[in-house]
């Protein structure tokens, strides 16, 4: 692979945004006085020329060795080729029905940061909030009783490294993100230090719960699509139901508008068709939908929960101790199934990156010698 940290600002708008593979995921915000997020994209206001910048060492669409990282963070004989490392797998929602009916699914994602925060583990957690034209943003909280505010899924993706990179800089000491696969790797990258002498106060990360994530939206089009079909203000919700339902749901108080599947897809963000990883692999526990055999209304109200780490697996076994957390038998085949959908992702991202390069080993910010990659490549 090629030099993956000597570049700036200029390799980054050549290789990441002008190529249309920004995430949005705002790794390369409030770092410097020159990039700024505007709506769903990140814009440079002010050109410059370092030539080994943060913004490139960190973005989650630049070269990086991602065996070296599974190896720093994660025990080896955790790590699958599908899913990354693995030290837990449960099914679980949260015990109350009360912080259930506020978040996206069970509620473990809400219920997890709160008892962190509570414990200590973190004083202050960075997570996402949809305004009401369905722009997002991160946002941080340090009141245990305040952080469940912040639950449910916003399908345009929100710039959250960026308020990381704000408050990381303020008094907080131990920071817990909730983040998307693309954002848990920014961050692991900014955990090995790239730049040391510039090391962005990362030592203060003490937590990532990462989202499953398939894609993500386009906020402009999203907005030309549900135009007309929805009152915006009116919206307390989306969701994404399994494939035979061929709709994305829109919850607006009492009622559901369904949007075509097919249309939505028009509009999810063109860096998501490059996109690897589904279950936040770099992430300390990653929490997904349930996808079981029953009704999804039902299923919808639980959590596919991986622990990766040894502080994950500790979160999960106090959440479990002091009942915040329920926990349900895991179906034989679940997680076989994950691991498909997972690899599917994978394959579908190495086909698009060799459709744009026209190679069959140049996959851009992906290393066609990474073993997993490599695996994919032979299986043509
Ligand atoms: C863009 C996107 C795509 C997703 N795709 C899938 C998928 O394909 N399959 C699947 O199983 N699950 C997917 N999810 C995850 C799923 O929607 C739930 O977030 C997850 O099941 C956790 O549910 P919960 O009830 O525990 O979450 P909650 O307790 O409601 O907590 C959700 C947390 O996510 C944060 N959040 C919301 N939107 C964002 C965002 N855009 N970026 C970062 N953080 C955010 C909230 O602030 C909150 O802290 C996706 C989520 C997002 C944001
Ligand atoms: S992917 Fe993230 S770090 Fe890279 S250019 Fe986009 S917002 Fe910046
Ligand atoms: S699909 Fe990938 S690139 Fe798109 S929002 Fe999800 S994690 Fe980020």
């Amino acid at each position: 692979m090629e030099d993956k940290i000597h570049k700036g600002q200029k390799e980054l708008n050549e290789r990441v945004k002008d190529a249309r593979l920004c995430t949005g995921c705002g790794a390369c915000v409030n770092l410097c006085p020159y990039q700024r997020s505007y709506e769903d994209k990140v814009i440079a206001i002010f050109p410059c020329d370092i030539d080994a910048g943060r913004c490139y060492a960190f973005c989650p669409r630049t070269p990086v060795d991602l065996e070296g990282l599974r190896g720093r963070l994660f025990d080896r004989g955790d790590l699958t080729p599908e899913i990354g490392a693995v030290k837990g797998y449960y099914l679980a929602r949260s015990g109350s029905a009360k912080v259930r009916s506020n978040t996206q699914h069970g509620g473990t994602v809400s219920t997890l940061m709160s008892l962190a925060m509570k414990e200590g583990m973190i004083d202050a957690a960075v997570m996402a909030r949809r305004d009401e034209s369905c722009l997002t943003a991160g946002v941080s909280e340090s009141d245990p009783k305040t952080v469940g505010r912040h639950g449910k899924s916003s399908f345009v993706v929100s710039p959250g490294i960026a308020e990381f990179n704000r408050i990381a800089k303020e008094q907080y000491s131990k920071i817990g993100v909730v983040v998307t696969p693309c954002q848990a790797l920014a961050y692991a990258k900014m955990r090995m230090k790239p730049l040391p002498e510039k090391d962005n106060n990362i030592d203060k990360l003490k937590l990532v719960v990462g989202l499953f994530c398939s894609w993500a939206l386009a906020w402009e089009p999203l907005l030309t699509l549900l135009k007309g079909r929805v009152d915006l203000s009116l919206i307390t919700g989306m969701d994404v139901p399994p494939v035979e339902y061929k709709a994305m749901h829109v919850f607006t108080g009492k009622t559901v508008v369904d949007i075509s599947i097919d249309d939505v897809k028009q509009c999810v963000r063109g860096a998501c068709h490059y996109c690897f990883d589904l279950t936040s692999e770099f992430s300390d526990i990653s929490v997904g939908s349930a996808i079981l055999n029953e009704p999804w209304d039902t299923a919808k109200g639980w959590n596919q929960v991986i622990a990766r780490t040894a502080l994950g697996l500790e979160l999960m076994e106090l959440a479990r101790k002091k009942r915040l957390l329920e926990f349900r038998e895991v179906p034989e085949d679940n997680l076989e199934n994950l691991k498909a959908a997972s690899m599917n992702k994978k394959r579908t991202a190495v086909k698009n990156l060799r459709i744009r390069t026209h190679s069959e080993e140049d996959l851009i910010y992906l290393d066609k010698d990474d073993p997993v990659f490599r695996e994919i490549i032979k299986g043509g």
